[in-house]
């Protein structure tokens, strides 16, 4: 369904470096279509250094909001007069709220993005009952801990590359730290293993994490969606694993962004991961 714009029309959009790679221009404008709504969702592209720029322009509310992706979640948050609890505990920001009196306001919806993932895809894992573990220490890491502490996770166990990174989300969010070699160690006993790690794309070496070492019953997520069944992924489903891939966490951090831009949740029927699939070819 094609829907025409009025000067009313509600506009929001995605702003990230590079942007062209973006799916959320397609998931979102196929909701806007779906729900009949005088709104668009354009794809804003920066350059390296244009953020600030950009997001101080729209000061005012001549658009609704933007959805951050990389590099500008930290940026994102540092400029924003307010933040969300999430926002503020993953010291970043993904969302950005453009208020009519001028303000500007941050929210992370990657945690719950991250939550409804596991809740689609792996129904049976209860992040409560065990140990989850959480391999990288970046930005993406940053949110999952906090989501997965205020989930209630018992024993949150960071593995990390750098262990300084991971020793200062451990201290930040109440979990413990390991090193790359101690995966094996760390997999014993988990209920979900997550990657937050970029390892194994462009240039980066891949990792053989051990999986082996964990209960075939734990859940085993990759954030990374291209490919959607990652080497990690096919490893685990191969064994018998849950599996959750890092497009259920991209379509689950989208929707209550998508309620914040235009005032109403996605409508039905709109199959967001054939849509995505088809957009990745
Ligand atoms: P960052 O650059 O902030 O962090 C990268 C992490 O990967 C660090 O922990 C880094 O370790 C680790 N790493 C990189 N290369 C290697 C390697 N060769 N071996 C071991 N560890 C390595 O990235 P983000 O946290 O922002 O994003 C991580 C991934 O998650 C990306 O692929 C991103 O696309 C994905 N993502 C997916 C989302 C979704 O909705 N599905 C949402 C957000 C992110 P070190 O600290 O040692 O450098």
């Amino acid at each position: 369904m094609s829907v025409s714009l009025t000067g009313r029309a509600l506009v929001a959009g995605v702003v990230g470096h590079p942007i062209a790679h973006s799916l959320s221009p397609r998931l979102h404008n196929a909701w806007i279509a779906a729900a009949g709504l005088d709104a668009v969702y354009v794809p804003f592209g920066p350059g390296e250094t244009g953020f600030t720029r950009l997001a101080e322009g729209f000061r005012g509310g001549a658009i609704r909001g933007l959805n951050v992706t990389l590099p500008f979640k930290e940026e994102a948050l540092a400029l924003a007069d307010r933040a969300d609890a999430a926002a503020e505990a993953a010291q970043a920001a993904n969302l950005l709220l453009f208020h009519p009196d001028g303000s500007i306001e941050a929210r992370n919806t990657d945690g719950l993005g991250l939550l409804g993932a596991f809740a689609e895809q792996a129904p049976g894992a209860d992040l409560a009952s065990g140990p989850v573990v959480l391999l990288g220490a970046g930005g993406a890491a940053r949110g999952a801990a906090a989501a997965l502490k205020a989930a209630g996770v018992p024993d949150l166990r960071i593995v990390n590359r750098s262990v300084d990174r991971a020793l200062a989300l451990a201290e930040a969010f109440g979990g413990r730290a390991y090193s790359l070699g101690q995966a094996a160690q760390v997999f014993d006993g988990a209920v979900a293993i997550i990657n937050s790690t970029s390892a194994g794309l462009g240039d980066s070496p891949p990792v053989q994490w051990p999986l082996e070492a964990a209960p075939r019953t734990a859940a085993v997520m990759d954030m990374v969606y291209k490919p959607l069944i990652t080497p990690l992924l096919d490893f685990a489903r191969n064994r018998g694993m849950p599996v959750v891939d890092g497009l259920a966490m991209l379509i689950g951090q989208a929707r209550p962004s998508f309620e914040a831009f235009y005032g109403c949740p996605p409508p039905a029927g709109v199959d967001a991961r054939a849509l995505l699939l088809e957009a990745m070819g």
